[in-house]
């Protein structure tokens, strides 16, 4: 249990950013989020075992550093969120309806907007390169891992760690913080550290946060605890696509049955939960990933499987070799009018070419539009924040 949920969170808007160093503003800055999840304290512990340590010794950065918290109202009460989840609700249609009246409909507006606007000022008053962590825990136990929109910028620094990578999340959830900032090309790693309520979660936090800053270059290894920290970061490498969803409506009753452990193998047809009088089984063989074992929240569980090394290289030669331009010479399938990133194939071609070789090729988000299939391309130049 950790001990310090047992105090009261009690931050006011002036805390949504709880530390900061601005030292270059050419140089990289590291922005951290925790808390984004009002029952996921961890995350802001480990930021805050960072921050002392920093003051303590009188650390100074190469370059910037910048310590947000997500759901303030939420945390408070311990809860994943008032009103609706601050992690679903960074789409084009929320973001333009954000307004600064004090107006708000329900309480993660106001989150949301004062998140929103603080995010733009950092990036407006900062010109280098940009990396984002969101920090999170799961209701199930679990080794730390990580999230990632499969980007190769975004690959190259999650593969600098030993733990293990989850691609393409955001194909199957509408409005997590990262897919936001990752349309603007910026590097962006979800961290998942541990159970909401295991002590070592926040040590997780902790250990990764000041390894995120010594590989970017902002602390030298020397400046801090690197090899207790990459000791405990010593999980195992891999990377995972999640190939099945199980999401569930407001008015469900899922129940998960008790035992599923994150990345442990389960079988086609295995018994998982009940939803009411009704059984669900697993729909494939693969392992299952974050089974929800509390009230609030939009799925059940989610089936992954992992890459192959092959798969793993392939992709990568193909798209620096900007292979995926051919894609949209095969019949059925064209160049959307004004988004370079998307390639909209009619349903009948995705028999035939599917989803699979879209991924290989980095396309992730599938939106489907007018009958036609949008795929997304997740790399993308860096372009200013708006
Ligand atoms: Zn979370």
């Amino acid at each position: 249990m950790i001990k310090e949920a047992a105090k009261p969170m009690s931050y006011t808007s002036k805390d949504r950013i709880f530390y900061s160093q601005n030292n270059d503003v050419n140089g990289t800055t590291l922005i951290c989020f925790g808390g984004i999840h009002g029952n996921e304290p961890a995350g802001v512990y480990g930021l805050q075992k960072v921050i002392s340590d920093i003051v303590v010794n009188d650390i100074k950065f190469k370059g910037n550093f910048y310590a947000l918290l997500g759901n303030m109202n939420a945390l408070k009460t311990g809860v994943r969120y008032k009103d609706y989840d601050l992690n679903r609700l960074w789409t084009t249609y929320e973001i333009e309806s954000l307004r600064d009246d004090n107006q708000y409909e329900f309480e993660e507006q106001k989150e949301q907007y004062e998140l929103y606007t603080t995010i733009k000022d950092i990036c407006n008053s900062n010109h280098g390169d940009f990396v984002f962590i969101d920090l999170h825990t799961t209701s199930s136990p679990t080794v730390p891992f990580i999230t990632i929109s499969d980007s190769l910028n975004n690959r190259n620094l999650a593969d600098k760690f030993n733990l293990p990578i989850v691609l393409g999340i955001e194909e199957y959830l509408e409005g997590p913080l990262l897919s936001y900032i990752n349309e603007f090309g910026h590097v962006s790693l979800g961290f998942e550290a541990g159970q909401h309520d295991d002590e070592k979660s926040v040590l997780y936090c902790e250990a990764f946060i000041w390894l995120i800053m010594e590989k970017l270059g902002l602390v030298s290894k020397d400046q801090f605890t690197y090899k207790s920290s990459s000791r405990l970061m010593n999980i195992e490498r891999g990377f995972y696509e999640i190939i099945y969803r199980h999401s569930l409506s407001y008015t469900n009753q899922f129940k998960m049955k008790p035992g599923f452990k994150n990345f442990k193998p389960i079988l086609k047809h295995q018994l998982l939960a009940n939803e009411g009088v009704r059984e669900v089984k697993s729909p494939s063989n693969g392992l299952i990933f974050m089974p929800l074992y509390q009230k609030q929240g939009e799925d059940g569980f989610f089936v992954v499987r992992k890459l192959s090394k092959f798969w793993l290289v392939l992709s990568l030669v193909l798209r620096n070799l900007k292979f995926h331009q051919l894609l949209r010479l095969l019949p059925g399938i064209h160049k959307h009018p004004e988004n370079d990133y998307c390639l909209i194939a009619n349903r009948r071609i995705t028999l035939f070419l599917t989803t699979k070789i879209f991924h290989l090729f980095g396309y992730r988000k599938k939106v489907i539009i007018d009958d036609k299939i949008h795929f997304i391309k997740r790399d993308r130049k860096v372009i200013p924040f708006t």
